[in-house]
């Protein structure tokens, strides 16, 4: 397997995809049909449909009865919490394994061809894989869980809007195929939101620590961060939903991170082919920060000015805007 035929290093001795990044014909006008039909099942497979169903399977099998869930009781919010912590382990943990510590590819299609450093006293605790434990398990998982819990509990309780899937399938069915673009959207509300910066040298700053991130970097974020990243929850307090809803919701957000921050481009699989992982934006943004606020398929860094779709063209323009900032400041 040759990553050569895929991309190429740059002058700076990063790898990138000769592939740029383009977003799908979706939200454009006038609409595109061909484009969204051809779209569809990019959307849905595998993550669309991987975390909708994992999902379902939590709502299922590892969420306590609704009955249960009517007081705030420390034996269901533990069993959620210990649910969160064993698929962050289990999933993460196994992109860890084999991407890191097997090294079953070695560096073939890794972005930063170098290792992340093994000691530097930026990170908590000296590295970056115990800062990013600490990050993750110290207040990551336990703020993911205390909104899910919380709107578990306001939905047992009848406190937020319940949605009957017998009486409304269809609205059923949309707003849980609309999971994924409305977290698109409130990632980058918020995201954008902790560029600013009195908010991000106090808070996101964590997060960016990670200039050649792992799979653990993804939700390794300060706690005030996590508040805001997870509170997409709020959306299905307000809109008609299910727990199908806010669990589908409750998986990618904190499951899926992990995905985007690989630091790899593809993984090799068994019969040497190769499986793509589509983040190549969210590791420009992790290189040059102020590029790629959000990645997928609604355009917002294209209509707000900071997309950068990986060519020299881009990395110009990035340039040109660095130094008109810089100019502006000293005025
Ligand atoms: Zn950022
Ligand atoms: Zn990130």
């Amino acid at each position: 397997m040759d990553d050569s035929d895929f991309g190429k290093e740059d002058n700076r001795g990063y790898w990138k995809p000769n592939e740029l990044i383009r977003y799908p014909g979706v939200f454009v006008w006038p609409p595109q049909l061909v484009s969204i039909l051809g779209w569809l099942p990019k959307y849905l497979f595998p993550w669309g449909v991987f975390y909708g169903g994992l999902g379902t399977l939590v709502w299922l099998f590892l969420t306590p009865p609704v009955e249960q869930m009517r007081t705030l009781t420390l034996d269901w919010i533990a069993f959620v919490f210990i649910r969160n912590c064993t698929l962050m382990v289990l999933i993460v943990g196994l992109q860890h394994y084999w991407l890191y510590i097997r090294r079953a590819q070695g560096t073939l299609f890794k972005f930063n061809r170098k290792w992340p450093e093994g000691k530097h006293p930026g990170f908590t605790f000296g590295t970056q894989l115990r800062d990013n434990l600490f990050w993750t398990f110290v207040f990551g998982v336990p703020i993911w869980t205390a909104w899910e819990v919380t709107s578990l509990w306001l939905y047992a309780n009848g406190m937020i809007a319940q949605l009957d899937p017998i009486a409304n399938p269809i609205w059923l069915i949309l707003l849980w195929f609309f999971v994924p673009l409305l977290h698109e959207f409130h990632f980058f509300c918020v995201h954008r939101l902790i560029h600013w910066p009195p908010l991000y040298t106090r808070f996101h700053k964590v997060h960016h620590r990670n200039s050649n991130p792992g799979p653990w970097s993804g939700i390794s974020m300060h706690p005030v961060e996590h508040l805001l990243y997870f509170s997409g929850f709020l959306i299905y307090w307000i809109v008609p939903a299910h727990p199908l809803h806010f669990l589908h919701y409750s998986m990618m957000v904190g499951l899926s991170p992990a995905q985007g921050h690989t630091g790899f481009d593809r993984v090799v699989t068994k019969d040497k082919s190769t499986f793509h992982l589509p983040y190549y934006a969210h590791y420009l943004h992790h290189r040059l920060f102020e590029v790629n606020y959000s990645d997928g398929t609604i355009p917002l860094d294209k209509w707000f000015g900071s997309f950068h779709d990986g060519s020299e063209e881009a990395d110009l323009a990035l340039a040109e805007r660095r130094a008109k900032q810089r100019k502006k400041r000293k005025q």
